[in-house]
Order: C-alpha cells, then structure tokens, then sequence
C-alpha cells in the first residue's frame, strides 16, 4: 500500500507548495522511492486549459496531452519523471463526475451532499491512483489556502484518509508563512497558529509545518510554534527564500525532511544518491562568464508565470553553460517599426513566445522579420514558429498572409496557416486542441538535428492551426525551410533559415522536457548561440 503525503497550504496563497511538494518528491525518489503526485484544485474550471494565462499562469501540458496546473511543471522538473492526466483534477472535473453518476441513478435515490458525496469522489480519485500506479508514495498537494470555501471538500476529505488509516499511512505537511513586520523588527507567528487551528477544527494535526518567510526564522520562532500547534519542535521547518528554487530540494535534506517522514512510517531512510542534483546546484553558485539578456515577445507580460516552463528551461540552460540570464517581456502589441530597434535594443537572443488570438500577432510577425534580416538568435514556440512561417510568406511577396485564427472577414487574406486536418471551427474550444507528444522526423542535413544531436525527437504539443502544406513549395528557398514533420500525418513541425546563427521556430513546446538533470538541447543551442552574438 502507498503511504500518502498531504500538502497544504495556509496564510496566504503562492507561498510555493508546488516547490514544496516536488522537492519532497525529488528526496524520496533520490533514495530508490517511486513517487506519484497529484494536484487537486478546488477552482471549477473542468481543466485550466480555457482559462487566461493571467488567470491561472502557464497550462502544463503532460505527455498524454492533460491540460494541467503550472506545479505539475515542478513536479516533472524536480522529480524528474513524467506524470499525467491523471496527477490534476479540479473541483470542476470532480464535480462532471458526480452529476454523471446522478443522471445515471447511481446514488440510489439518495441526496446527493458534500458529505459523504463529493468528499467520497475525492477520496476514490486518490484511491484509484494509489491502485493504478502502486508507488510507495502518493504526494497530494490541495490547491488554496485552508479556510477558502473551495477547498473545504478537499480537507475533509483528506482529513477522512487520516482517520481511516488512523495516522498510519497518511502524513500532513502544512506550509504557512511567517511574516515580519519592519517596525517592530519581529516575526510574527499568529496566522500560522489561526490556519493550524483552522486545519484541527477540520480534523487534521498537521505532521510537518514548513514556515515560508523571506528569512532565516531564528530558533525561538520554530519553538513558539511548536509549543502553539503541539507540534515537534524537529518537524517545525524554516523555509527561508533561496536564490534559486533548485536549492530547495538540498536545503530541505539538510533539515532532515525526508529522514523525518520515513521514519514516521517506520521506512528505511536510505542514503540518497544525490550527486548529479548537487553538482548542477552548484553550477548556480559558480561565477558566470556572462550576462545575457534574452527578449521575451509575447503578450502575457505582465505576469511572467505565463511563460513559466520557458522561462525555466531558459535558466536551466543558462545554468548548464554557466551564464547568468536576464529575461525582459515585451509586449508584442506595443513593437512598430519605429520602436522596434530600440525595444529590441542590447538583446543576446529573442524568444517569439506561443499564445492565442490576434493581440500581438502583427508584433511577434515584426519581431520575426526584423531579428532574422538583424541575425539576432532567435527561438520562436508554437505561435511564435507560426509568427516566422507568416513573416516568410510576406517576405515571399505573399502581403495578405496570416494564419486563419486572426481571420478578418472584411479583409483579402491569404491563410497560410489553418486548422489541423479533421479539426473543426465551431468545435467547442476546451479540451480540443492537438495536445500532448508525438514524434518529429527532422532533415537530416537540417540545423534543428544538428542542435538536437539526432532526427527523431519526442515533443509536446498544444495548438488548433498548422502550415497549410500548398504553401511548402512557395515559402520553401535555399536558406529557409520546414525542417520537421510528424512521420505519419506530414505535419510541419519546424521551420528554420540556415543562414542565419540560430532561426529556429518548433509547431511543439520544446519547454515541457526541460529538465535540471536534463537540460533541453535545442535551448542549450539558443543559449549558446546568444552568448556568441557580437
Ligand atoms: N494559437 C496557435 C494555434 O492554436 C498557437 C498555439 C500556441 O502557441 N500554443 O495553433
């Protein structure tokens, strides 16, 4: 049987149980452990995949294509393992689930409640995971804060898997935050001590308490809250800010995290084979040999978890080669050609980033035609590829060009992009993208194989439009080409110009298989292609 870790949170939100939950995951897994984790979200979207990226921050997608939370992120970068559909529900999809039994008379006549009903559905999703995946551990991070009404349902549920096991397979880990207040010069424990209560009057002790603060917290905070919370003063932890996330795997060791779970559940706390996450931490603290500053083109600038994944893999690759990076959004709405040279002005290299809808659009298509005539390394993902693919077509006297998601019915355009084969326009928009991996075959003599150091890659994917493949022929020269398809449906998955230092656009998300143990070969190119521009 698993033995379950639950995470929650409690204060305020975006305190980092994702980093925390993952890291956990990463200790268990380095000493031979096999880890599940799974994300419950309170919210009532079925899935974040229809939700604004200022909303919600990135959609992660899985290998077999769920539209999920940005933690999963985390978990598959800190864990180094690829989880699925199954590691994301929300209180949406829980609820779908019931109303269909209801339609289906399987609640026998009975009212259907919160409790037992839907706390039920919840506790049979972690059950059946636990079944269908038989690792030792199933990490179970709530989303929210304790107290919000949409996590209710969650706690009581886990609070249900406590008593059930009575303790004996279930371990609660609570991260609050501890706030210090400038006048008084002292931290302050009293919300950790009201959301702890709150947790208990839902029926949960919590195991471990993780204290969030943008310091060291001294020793006699740890004991203040121990003493408040009856909790051990060993299990109460300092979370202090890092300077860089990936530390926190490391910095949670040496608290002795892991060894106090294991023992908990009277498991061998085995040495954990954590060299390769050492020595790429300690790339993060050698001197660089410098900075670049690469442009991010996009329209979600604001808020930069939009592009959390690429962003990531960027600073996973930075970290590999030993250079700092310094990433600067720019609204693609607001470039023209007036400004575009001083907006661009100083970039090492510029990533064309992915999106949906016409906002920016024109800006990412400038932003391509204006780095490749400037032969500054430029990466362009998914919409961003699309944006080079239209840029070419224009540079091919094609004016009119642009990919039919932007179609104006007012306006001569010529569609260089359209929807995928067997894709429908009134289709309903949630949950009907191209989603997930697949192969692409690139030229062998491409750059884009060269950088990947083989011709067959597995990558994920996420968008409705693709190259409409009458345009091949006419967009196709000797310097720019569609340098990979998928094998069987001759998608374009890859454009490129050769002569340039690096214009590479990918159809898929090169972002999703970044990992610190394995950084991204097509970003460590980008990166390095950057740092060699004069
Ligand atoms: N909007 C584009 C499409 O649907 C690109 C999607 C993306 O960038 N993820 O094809």
């Amino acid at each position: 049987m698993s033995k379950f870790i639950f995470v929650t949170g409690g204060v305020i939100s975006g305190l980092g149980k994702g980093v925390a939950a993952a890291s956990i995951g990463n200790l268990l897994k380095a000493r031979g452990y096999s880890v599940f984790v799974l994300k419950l979200d309170p919210y009532l979207n079925l899935d974040p995949g229809v939700m604004s990226p200022y909303e919600h921050g990135e959609v992660y997608v899985t290998a077999d294509g769920g539209e999920t939370d940005l933690d999963l992120g985390h978990y598959e970068r800190f864990i180094n393992e690829n989880f699925s559909k199954d590691s994301n529900y929300t209180s949406g999809k829980i609820f779908s689930n019931i109303l269909e039994k209801e339609r289906k008379g399987l609640y026998y006549g009975k009212t259907v409640q919160f409790i037992p009903h839907v706390t039920d559905e919840i506790i049979s999703i972690i059950k059946n995971i636990e079944q269908k995946y038989q690792s030792d551990f199933v990490i179970v991070e709530i989303g929210g804060t304790v107290g919000d009404i949409e996590s209710n349902p969650f706690i009581y549920a886990i609070a249900q898997m406590g008593s059930e096991f009575n303790g004996q397979n279930t371990f609660f880990v609570h991260v609050t935050y501890v706030p210090f207040l400038e006048t008084s010069k002292d931290f302050k424990t009293k919300p950790t001590q009201d959301s702890v209560n709150k947790l208990k009057g839902m029926g949960i002790k919590p195991n471990m308490i993780l204290l969030r603060a943008n310091h060291f917290l001294p020793d006699s905070i740890l004991i203040k809250v121990a003493n408040a919370t009856f909790i051990n003063k060993e299990n109460v932890i300092s979370a202090p800010d890092l300077e860089n996330v990936y530390q926190m795997p490391l910095y949670l060791e040496n608290e002795n995290t892991a060894s106090i779970i294991l023992n908990y559940f009277k498991m061998k706390k085995r040495k954990p084979k954590l060299n390769k996450w050492i020595k790429f931490v300690n790339k993060v603290e050698k001197d660089k040999k410098k900075t670049l500053n690469i442009k991010m083109l996009g329209k979600y600038t604001a808020f930069s978890d939009a592009y959390k994944s690429i962003n990531e893999a960027l600073k996973i690759s930075a970290i590999d080669l030993n250079y700092h990076i310094k990433l600067d959004y720019i609204d693609a709405e607001l470039l023209n050609e007036n400004n575009i040279k001083q907006m661009l002005n100083g970039a090492h290299g510029v990533v064309i980033l992915p999106g949906f809808g016409a906002r920016g659009f024109e800006g990412k298509v400038l932003g391509a035609l204006y780095t490749r005539e400037k032969n500054i390394p430029t990466l362009g993902i998914c919409l961003g590829m699309q944006a080079m693919t239209v840029a070419q077509a224009r540079l091919k006297g094609i004016k009119n060009a642009t990919s039919k998601e932007f179609a104006n019915k007012n306006k001569q355009e010529t569609y260089i992009l359209d929807l995928i084969k067997g894709k429908k326009a009134d289709d309903q928009i949630g949950g009907t993208l191209r989603l997930g991996e697949s192969e692409t075959v690139f030229k062998k003599d491409s750059l884009i194989a060269k950088y990947y150091q083989t011709t067959n890659v597995f990558e994920r994917h996420r968008h409705r439009y693709e190259v409409q493949e009458k345009y091949i022929p006419i967009l196709e020269d000797e310097d720019f080409s569609f340098s990979g398809y998928h094998p069987e449906l001759k998608l374009v998955e890859s454009c490129e110009d050769k002569s340039k230092d690096f214009y590479i656009g990918v159809q898929y998300h090169p972002e999703f298989t970044a990992r610190p143990l394995a950084p991204h070969k097509l970003f460590n190119a980008f990166i390095k292609k950057s740092a060699n521009k004069k």
